[in-house]
């Protein structure tokens, strides 16, 4: 058995201007599928057992086939924490337990903005839930919520790539519209509802 690249859930040209599509290309056909190759190339080598979900393969390894793993996962989420059209304010239960948790709206994006823009080099901002309560984190590389048994809700990609070719150096630029114009809440009120 192998990992395949899922599809993107958009056109390429869907998230533009906010992402373009050279953007997009670059990070899904070129980024993101190099980590499946690779992980794949680990099953050929006999470094990681195929029959493993993608999760069991994040939970049980350490090193380049968590990285490629992680990676993976991480991604594919990504895609789906954007969404043409997207931004603006939750509603319904989301937006009571965002207002719960951090006060307000307001302040949550406060939260994720700096936690996005203050991540030292490569890495992850996240929304999750830990212990029935919502909270903003980061990771750096490919670290992710799934190691630390908080369900991810949302998450904003920080890796230079993910933005250098729309923002080049600015990446608290690439946050704000990432929360103004492309976060999806439907996505992120839906892992909450399973969470
Ligand atoms: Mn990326």
């Amino acid at each position: 058995m192998s990992f395949v690249l899922p599809p993107l859930p958009y056109a390429k040209t869907a998230l533009e201007p906010y992402l373009t599509e050279e953007n997009i290309d670059l990070h899904y056909s070129k980024h993101h599928n190099a980590y499946v190759v690779n992980l794949n190339k680990f099953i050929d080598e006999g470094k990681v057992d195929g029959s493993k979900t993608l999760e069991e393969v994040i939970l049980s390894s350490d090193g380049p086939v968590f990285n490629n793993a992680a990676q993976i996962w991480n991604h594919t989420f990504y895609w789906s924490s954007l969404k043409p059209g997207g931004g603006g304010a939750p509603t319904g239960a989301l937006a009571e337990a965002i207002n719960r948790d951090f006060g307000s709206f307001a302040k949550f994006k406060e939260e994720f903005t700096n936690a996005a823009v203050s991540q030292f080099g490569s890495g992850w901002a996240w929304l999750v839930v830990e212990n029935g309560k919502l909270k903003v984190t980061k990771t750096g590389n490919a670290d992710l919520p799934l190691k630390y048994s908080q369900t991810a809700l949302l998450t904003c990609d920080v890796w230079e790539h993910a933005y250098y070719p729309t923002y080049k150096n600015l990446r608290p630029k690439y946050v704000e519209t990432f929360l103004n114009s492309l976060a999806n809440w439907d996505f992120a009120a839906a892992n909450l509802a399973k969470a």
